[in-house]
Parts: structure tokens; C-alpha cells; sequence
């Protein structure tokens, strides 16, 4: 659909070319993958998978894309308890089809730089602490707005990288335990 690679040139000089034979990054090109996935022959890799990883070396977890609602159907490439490769499942809705997000994105996920541990600010720091300590202080702050300003006074914002049970629950704790119809989704903004 991109039309961002395609022959160039004529007879023995032909050759597969992106935009005018100037580099990839100056087509239209949106580095979807989607030709990478379908190179019958390894001509096409990923950068960082390539000489790295070996298609042995790895287990195959199925499972559903986390950043929008498509909810396209993904394999994670399993090496040694870390993702180094994701392609698309060969079903509905995306037969086997990803966009850069899906297919790309997963460096995060063994990223050391992940928050692992909540963090509440004093004093201008933030300092680590449980769950419990973080959700009672959210829940105790929460109570003190809605009771001191109304439930007016809060708004909050969903995600369209979490599930539709987890928006439903957003919703549901926003209106009947908040009491506010101020709730809307990033997908809007
Ligand atoms: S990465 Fe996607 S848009 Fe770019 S050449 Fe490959 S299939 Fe086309
Ligand atoms: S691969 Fe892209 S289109 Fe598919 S669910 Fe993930 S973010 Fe959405």
C-alpha cells in the first residue's frame, strides 16, 4: 500500500530500490515490517535480530497486541525469558498484518529502566513504596477531594492499552465511587 520499495532500473542493472533509490527512511515507507515478515528468503531481517538469534533458540507465546483495540494477534519470539522478536499470527483481525507498534515495540519490556516499585514524591523526591502504602495514600487523597470539593472536582483518563474490563472498571469506580461523570479515554484526545 506504501509503494516504499519496489524494481529499479532495467536488465541487469535492476534492483529493488525505496523512493528513487534514496534511502529507506525518505520513502513512504512506515516501517510496519509487513516485508520483513513475508522475505521468503531471510533476505529482508530484523536489525536486531539478525546473526543474533537463531528461529531454534526460541519459544513462540501467542498473544494479543496491548496498544490499541485493534487487538491484533501476535507471537512473542521467547529467548531466555526475554522477548527478541514479535510477528503476526496468520488469524482474524489482522491475518498475520502488524504496524510498527505491534511488531517493533517491545524493547520496553525487559527494559531495565521499567518503574517496578510505586514511588510517592515528599519533599520534592520520590521514594519507593509498597502497594499497599501507594494505593491507601491515592485512595485516602482521593476520598479528601471528592468529600472537601465534590466529585466534580476529579477527572480521570483510561487508556486504550488496557482491556475493555479494566476501562469498564475505571468507569464504574469513577461514576458510583467518585461521583463524577468525568471520565473520558485517550483514544479522544
Ligand atoms: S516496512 Fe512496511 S511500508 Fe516499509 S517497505 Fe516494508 S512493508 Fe512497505
Ligand atoms: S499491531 Fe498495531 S494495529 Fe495491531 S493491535 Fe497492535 S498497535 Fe493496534
Amino acid at each position: 500500500m506504501n509503494n516504499a520499495i519496489r524494481f529499479g532500473y532495467r536488465g541487469a542493472s535492476a534492483k529493488i530500490i525505496a523512493a528513487g533509490d534514496r534511502p529507506l527512511k525518505d520513502s513512504d515507507c512506515v516501517f510496519c515490517g509487513e516485508c520483513v515478515q513475508a522475505c521468503p528468503v531471510g533476505a529482508l531481517v530484523e536489525k536486531d535480530v539478525r546473526y543474533q538469534v537463531r528461529p531454534w533458540e526460541t519459544e513462540k507465546v501467542r498473544t494479543t497486541c496491548s496498544y490499541c483495540g485493534v487487538g491484533c494477534q501476535i507471537n512473542l519470539h521467547v529467548r531466555d525469558n526475554q522477548v527478541v522478536k514479535v510477528s503476526g499470527v496468520d488469524e482474524a483481525p489482522n491475518h498475520g498484518s502488524l504496524c510498527v507498534k505491534g511488531r517493533f515495540g517491545y524493547n520496553f519490556i525487559g527494559s531495565p529502566e521499567r518503574l517496578t516499585d510505586p514511588l510517592i514524591k515528599e519533599n520534592g523526591e520520590f521514594r519507593k513504596a509498597s502497594w499497599d502504602e501507594a494505593l491507601d495514600l491515592v485512595a485516602q487523597r482521593l476520598k479528601t477531594i471528592r468529600d472537601t470539593h465534590g466529585g466534580g472536582s476529579i477527572g480521570v483518563l483510561t487508556s486504550a492499552r488496557v482491556t475493555n474490563e479494566e476501562n469498564y472498571i475505571a468507569h464504574k469506580f469513577t461514576r458510583a465511587v467518585l461521583k463524577t461523570n468525568n471520565i473520558d479515554h485517550c483514544a479522544r484526545l
